[in-house]
């Protein structure tokens, strides 16, 4: 008990007074107090993993808030965190679009920023580089850093015991990326890095633990993989147009064209084509070979 712990904040979302208090009623429980909390570590500077440490801070437990450089300045400001999001990347191709995803926005920063998720800012300090390490209690941990979902976003890495805190790059959520954070690219390359590691535990951010992290990075590599083949499955089979592509991808059309399948199939055609496996021109698309 004497050591120090490692404590996830991620999660704090709509009720996040009660689960404040139900974190800190729980500390208490185990002799830890949130007033020796040492630090905060962050993986990425969504709303939703960021800001119960400003959160915390308006609570008076103020303690250093450590992130990846490229995650400080969304931190700080939601304006910025809301351009990670490329939304002007969907506008541009669909003109049609920009009354409803305007709407989308605002509703977005009204119920979300302002409501469900609130964002609170935060002053990080940029130290959580690739190769960091933060030791609690026995454990030592090292930050790798995995482009992809979110500007600066990292895992951490025990390799002794195999254990991985994941945040949102691995687990059962939708795997959506947005270019400016990494894009479809970042992504498979971070998840690449994680098959590279021997896993034996995994603590991602949303949902429970697993003892088969490597199932789930397989999966999660899979869903991105195969996102990409339907694209290229739908390119040979004459569908061309950016918005035809965008229904496919998202599965639904009638989905607002703009969170998050927009930026996300914006990131999977600037990875084919950087493959050269497919060009455009002018929102039309077509196999390269
Ligand atoms: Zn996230």
């Amino acid at each position: 008990m004497g050591g120090r712990r490692h404590l996830d904040l991620d999660r704090p979302r709509r009720r996040r007074r009660r689960e404040l208090a139900r974190t800190r009623a729980e500390l208490d429980r185990l002799g830890l107090p949130l007033e020796r909390l040492g630090r905060i570590l962050v993986t990425h500077p969504h709303v939703d993993h960021l800001s119960a440490a400003g959160a915390l801070a308006l609570q008076g437990v103020r303690v250093p808030v450590l992130c990846h450089p490229d995650a400080a300045a969304c931190a700080r400001d939601l304006d910025t965190l809301v351009a990670s999001f490329d939304f002007h990347l969907a506008l541009a191709r669909l003109p049609a679009e920009r009354e409803r995803s305007a709407a989308v926005l605002e509703r977005m920063r009204a119920f979300i920023f302002a409501g469900h998720a609130p964002f609170v800012a935060t002053e990080p300090e940029p130290l959580l580089v690739e190769g960091a390490t933060v030791a609690t209690g026995p454990f030592t941990w090292t930050c790798i850093h995995t482009p992809g979902h979110a500007p600066g976003h990292v895992v951490f890495h025990e390799a002794r015991h195999g254990m991985l805190i994941g945040g949102d790059l691995i687990g059962t959520s939708v795997a959506w990326h947005s270019p400016s954070s990494g894009g479809a690219h970042g992504y498979l390359a971070s998840v690449e890095r994680l098959r590279a590691l021997d896993l034996a535990l995994l603590l991602p951010s949303h949902g429970p633990p697993s003892d088969e992290p490597r199932a789930l990075v397989e999966r999660m590599r899979k869903r991105l993989l195969d996102r990409e083949q339907r694209i290229l499955d739908a390119l040979a089979s004459g569908t061309s147009r950016y918005a035809d592509l965008y229904d496919l991808v998202n599965g639904d059309p009638d989905h607002v064209r703009l969170f998050p399948f927009a930026p996300m199939l914006e990131g999977h055609l600037a990875r084919l084509a950087s493959l050269g496996e497919i060009h455009e021109s002018e929102n039309v698309f077509e196999r390269a070979r």
